[in-house]
């Protein structure tokens, strides 16, 4: 029998990441099935007793369970605690236990599949639900010189920044005449074909910026506005698959080649 994993989200039909797991475990010669489970808003806890009363070993949690997930876990990691959010569950010894791997594959997927160095830059995190929350704690590790939260609900991105050391938080309107190196749209404004109310372009991105979108497989208002004033944009794509791979690496002790299942999606 192979091991069972699975994504739990509502909705997750649409969710890449099966797809992901399975090339993953073709090329690191893993025996895993890993399917899709979506239960009702209500229905957590009681999806997952039942995945691992069936011998479910461990699952990712998408939208909107991370807060949950973190609830659910008897332990969690450092990096699941400082983010209070739970995307990776292992379910295979004991009570279950938690890990964040999103704020890494962020940084693996800037760092090193995107050549941006974070150290002394300074970094705009724009949103303060969840998949900000779950980056923080890995741009600060990286040593930014500086890192401003904003959010439409401003007092939110006051509250997520006060928990972070050299943080600060405010709303968009404050951003005016600042610059940064580094834009990251952590907000789900491009699921609407929205962009949030930034200031213009220029000074707001530096020479040599990069915008990033952590919404992937489409082009958002927010990479249409960056790249109109010929700064370089990435989707949310190659996030995903680190963020999927530390998971893996996680559940099986076994780190797979990220390239060719980045490359492999992006041409999908
Ligand atoms: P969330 O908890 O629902 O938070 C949504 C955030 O977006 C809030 O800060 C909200 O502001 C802001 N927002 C929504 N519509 C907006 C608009 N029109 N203008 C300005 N701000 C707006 O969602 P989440 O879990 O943080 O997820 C955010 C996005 O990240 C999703 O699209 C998700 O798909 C993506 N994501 C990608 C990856 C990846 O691996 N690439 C991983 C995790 C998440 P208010 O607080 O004012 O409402």
């Amino acid at each position: 029998m192979p091991d069972r994993y699975a994504v739990i989200g509502n909705p997750v039909s649409h969710s890449k990441s099966p797809w992901i797991h399975e090339q993953f475990a073709r090329a690191c010669a893993q025996d895993i099935e890993y399917g899709r489970i979506e239960p009702p808003l209500d229905g957590f806890s009681a999806a997952i007793d039942a995945f691992r009363a069936g011998g479910g070993r461990g699952a990712n949690v998408t939208v909107p369970f991370k807060q949950e997930a973190f609830r659910y876990c008897a332990s969690v990691s450092e990096r699941a605690s400082e983010a209070r959010a739970v995307n990776t569950l292992l379910l295979d010894r004991g009570a279950p236990r938690g890990d964040n791997t999103d704020g890494i594959g962020l940084l693996r997927d800037l760092e090193i599949n995107l050549g941006f160095v974070l150290r002394g830059r300074s970094v705009l995190v724009m949103g303060a639900g969840g998949a900000a929350q779950g980056v923080l704690p890995s741009l600060r590790a990286a040593a930014p010189a500086r890192v401003v939260v904003a959010n439409r609900t401003a007092d939110k991105a006051r509250a997520l920044a006060a928990r972070f050391e050299g943080t600060t938080g405010c709303g968009y309107a404050d951003l005016a005449g600042q610059s940064f190196d580094l834009v990251v749209n952590a907000t789900s404004a491009g699921l609407a074909g929205e962009l949030p109310p930034l200031p213009p372009a220029r000074p707001l991105f530096a020479r040599e910026a990069l915008a990033y979108d952590l919404v992937y497989g489409r082009d958002t208002p927010f990479l249409d506005f960056a790249r109109a004033a010929q700064v370089r944009a990435s989707d949310g794509a190659g996030m995903l698959v680190e963020q999927a791979a530390e998971s893996f690496f996680v559940w099986r002790g076994v780190r797979p080649d990220t390239r060719p299942v980045l490359a492999a999606l992006r041409k999908s």
